[in-house]
C-alpha cells in the first residue's frame, strides 16, 4: 500500500510583468511517497525551481493545493506554516550562496535549532551540531571554520547539515551537485542516498541532468514551459521515453557502451515564450513531429502505460 507524503494538485505560479503574464508553473499535479525521491528535470526557465519553492511555500501558488501528510499548507497563515518549515526543508545549488559568510560552520548549522527553539540549553546546542557534522561526513575541525575556506563538497555537507538539523521529513535538493565536480558528486548523491535510507527521508530532486537522478529518483517528471510533459518510473522514462522532449533530453546523455547508444536528436527551433502562451503544445516550435493539429490544442498528460503519463497528441487514440 502507498503512503503518500506529499500531494501537489493543479498548481499554479503565474507572475505578472510588463509584457503580460508569466506562466512559471502551470497546473502541475503529482505526489511522492514517503521514503522516495522525484526526479524533476528540465532546462532552466522550465519551473522546476520555481515548483520546489512553491512546494515549500517560499512561494506562494497562485491556485492549486499542497498536501503533507494529507493537510493542506497552500491555505495556512504564516504563523502556522512557521512550524511546518522544520518538516519541509531545501538543500540550494551553490552552497557559497546560501550559507552566511559571517557564520563558522557551527553557527550555520547550529541556527535553524536556535529559530525553531528546538534545544535551549547552548551545550546541547553544540554537541548536536558536532552529531550532524559526523552524520554528514564533516570533521569535527570544520567547527570554528568559514565556509569560504572549504571547498564545494564540503559547502555542501554543511548546507545538508542545516536541512538535517531541524529533523524534516521531506526536503527539496534544488540542482545539489550542479556546482561541483564530477568526482564530488557522486560522495553527495550517495550522501543523500545513505540520509535517506537511515532517516526515511522523501526527497524532490530538482537538476537539469537527467543522468544525475537516473539511479537516485523512483519517478521522473519531465517539465517543459512550467508543464510536467512526461511522469513515469525512473526505469520505465530510461527503457521507454515517450515524448520527443524526453527522447531529446535522454539522446543527450553519453553512454560508454557502443550498442546502448541512442542517436543524438539535435532540437533546433525557437522555445516558445513562456508569456501569454498560445493554446497550443508549447513544445511544437522544436518538434520534429509537429503536425496541425499540435497548433490547435494543448494535450493534456494523459496514462499510457500503468504509471507512465505523457503529455503529447502523438501518443493519444
Ligand atoms: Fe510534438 Fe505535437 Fe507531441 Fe507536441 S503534441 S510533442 S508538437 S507531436
Amino acid at each position: 500500500m502507498s503512503d503518500t507524503l506529499l500531494e501537489v494538485n493543479h498548481v499554479k505560479k503565474y507572475f505578472n510583468t510588463p509584457k503580460g503574464i508569466l506562466h512559471a508553473v502551470d497546473d502541475v499535479t503529482f505526489s511522492i511517497d514517503r521514503g522516495k525521491t522525484l526526479g524533476v528535470v528540465g532546462e532552466s526557465g522550465c519551473g522546476k525551481s520555481t515548483t520546489g519553492r512553491v512546494v515549500l511555500r517560499l512561494l506562494e501558488p497562485t491556485e492549486g493545493s499542497i498536501m503533507l501528510e494529507g493537510e493542506d499548507i497552500s491555505k495556512l497563515k504564516e504563523s502556522q506554516m512557521r512550524s511546518k518549515r522544520k518538516e519541509m526543508q531545501m538543500i540550494f545549488q551553490d552552497p557559497l550562496a546560501s550559507l552566511d559568510p559571517r557564520k563558522t560552520v557551527g553557527q550555520i548549522i547550529e541556527e535553524p535549532l536556535k529559530i525553531h527553539k528546538l534545544i535551549p540549553s547552548a551545550r546541547d546546542r553544540q554537541k548536536r551540531v558536532l552529531e550532524l557534522m559526523e552524520t554528514v561526513g564533516l570533521a569535527q575541525r570544520y567547527y570554528s571554520t568559514y565556509p569560504h575556506e572549504l571547498d564545494g563538497g564540503r559547502r555542501q555537507r554543511i548546507g545538508i547539515a542545516r536541512a538535517l538539523s531541524v529533523k524534516p521529513k521531506f526536503i527539496v535538493c534544488d540542482e545539489p551537485v550542479s556546482a561541483l565536480d564530477v568526482s564530488i558528486q557522486a560522495q553527495i548523491l550517495n550522501l543523500l542516498e545513505d540520509l535517506q535510507k537511515q532517516m526515511g527521508l522523501t526527497y524532490m530532486f530538482i537538476t537539469h541532468d537527467l543522468s544525475v537522478v537516473h539511479h537516485f529518483s523512483d519517478q521522473i517528471a519531465v517539465m517543459y514551459l512550467g508543464k510536467i510533459i512526461e511522469m513515469a518510473s525512473s526505469d520505465d522514462l530510461f527503457a521507454a521515453p515517450t515524448h520527443p522532449y524526453t527522447q531529446a533530453l535522454l539522446s543527450a546523455i553519453p553512454v560508454p557502451k557502443l550498442e546502448n547508444r541512442r542517436e543524438r536528436i539535435i532540437l533546433k527551433g525557437e522555445i516558445t515564450s513562456p508569456i501569454n502562451l498560445p493554446k497550443a503544445c508549447r513544445f511544437a516550435s522544436r518538434c520534429l513531429y509537429a503536425t496541425e493539429r499540435c497548433l490547435q490544442g494543448e494535450p493534456e498528460l494523459k496514462e499510457i502505460a500503468p504509471g507512465h503519463k505523457v503529455a503529447c497528441f502523438l501518443k493519444e487514440n
